[in-house]
């Protein structure tokens, strides 16, 4: 089968033939519908050597926003059918530490806090097959498409955990601002709006088309990124700043901006893997503001996304790429002109 595949640190990536896995007892094969191509495998391809939490052995196949419909069960596996649609869970802990079994995969501790996952260091989805370890990683997708549905594994799951944590802030007269409105963003604002309705949603972007989109996706305002921005979030929270502020970029003027937009006692979380750097002081990030940089997020999770998708309250823009224009779709996404997930077809 052909799969895309990081052959070296900052070399380009190449579709090469490799052998179609075979499902060993508790696997089971998928046969891949649709790999997103995240923002994070930029990262990956831009990095020197291999990024902290990621295994080291090359090469290994990219993608880890995957669905598709189940091929073949390894020896003793039950549950699914062949042919039925799935979504794939990425984080696949150990299972037997303390934050695997309490279902916070995403954090194993076996593997160093933060689960490798799939499509990084793990064979991911860009490829015609993709071989998961045990049956409980896949959720049946029921009536979604899985070339449509494979950018929730990550974009939608990655979203909803880091807005569920913070649920409790999003009262009537809160604001929530997204600094960043692609993939994850769009989804994110999709997510605030399905599960808040008091919530003011603010999302901030570079890019003129993204905000547009953002507005249609549900957000109340769409700022242009930038010091214009952060005096029109003061002025819309009396001052205050917003009880939630998710930076989707993670590089220094976006972290910068999350801190002076954010009020005391809020939640600043940063999502992006931008590289850059939160400056902190005594009033800055304001008092009692907490900082966290989540992770992917549950299987549980997961699952909800997929019930709020299959009740159409979210949904990504996807734009389909065949196998052989994947480095198309990278460099699409690089330049910022992807306007929702692009979603790799094999
Ligand atoms: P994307 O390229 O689809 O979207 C990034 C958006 O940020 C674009 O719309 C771009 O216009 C906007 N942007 C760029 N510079 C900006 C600025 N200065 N101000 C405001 N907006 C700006 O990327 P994505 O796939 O949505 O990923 C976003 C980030 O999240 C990446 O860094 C990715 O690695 C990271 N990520 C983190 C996790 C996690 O578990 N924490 C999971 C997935 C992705
Ligand atoms: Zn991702």
């Amino acid at each position: 089968m052909r799969a895309f595949q990081l052959v070296g640190w900052r070399r380009p990536l190449e579709l090469r033939d490799v052998p179609v896995p075979e499902p060993g007892p508790g696997q089971v094969l998928v046969k891949v519908a649709g790999a997103g191509a995240c923002h994070s495998d930029l990262h990956i391809m831009e990095a020197p050597g291999p990024p902290p939490g990621l295994a080291t052995e090359l090469p290994f196949t990219l993608g880890h926003e995957n669905a598709g419909w189940v091929e073949r069960l390894g020896p003793g596996v039950t549950g699914f059918t062949p042919g039925e649609p799935v979504i794939v869970y990425g984080c696949w802990g150990c299972g037997v530490c303390a934050n695997c079994r309490q279902g916070r995969e995403n954090y194993c501790q076996t593997l160093g806090g933060q689960g490798p996952g799939l499509g990084g260091g793990h064979d991911g989805g860009m490829a015609e097959y993709l071989l998961v370890p045990g049956p409980r990683y896949l959720i049946p997708l029921g009536t979604l498409d899985p070339r449509q549905a494979a950018p929730l594994s990550d974009a939608g799951l990655t979203s909803y955990h880091a807005v569920k944590r913070s649920l409790h802030l999003l009262g009537p007269g809160s604001t929530a601002v997204v600094i960043g409105a692609g993939g994850l963003g769009q989804m994110t604002i999709q997510i605030l709006r399905a599960l808040t309705t008091a919530t003011t949603v603010v999302a901030v972007d570079t890019d003129a088309g993204k905000l547009e989109t953002a507005r249609h996706m549900g957000a109340d305002e769409a700022l242009p990124s930038g010091d214009d921005a952060i005096a029109c979030i003061k002025d819309l929270t009396g001052q205050q700043g917003a009880e939630l502020v998710l930076d989707m970029v993670g590089i220094d003027p976006t972290l910068r901006m999350a801190a002076q937009v954010a009020r005391v006692l809020g939640h600043l979380t940063i999502v992006g893997l931008g590289g850059g750097a939160l400056p902190v002081d005594f009033t800055s990030p304001p008092h009692e503001c907490s900082v966290a940089s989540p992770y992917w997020g549950t299987l549980p999770e997961l699952m909800e996304v997929i019930t709020l998708a299959q009740q159409q309250k979210i949904g990504m823009l996807v734009e389909h790429f065949p196998l052989e224009h994947a480095h198309e779709a990278y460099q699409l996404l690089h330049d910022g002109k992807i306007h929702g997930r692009a979603v790799i077809t094999p």
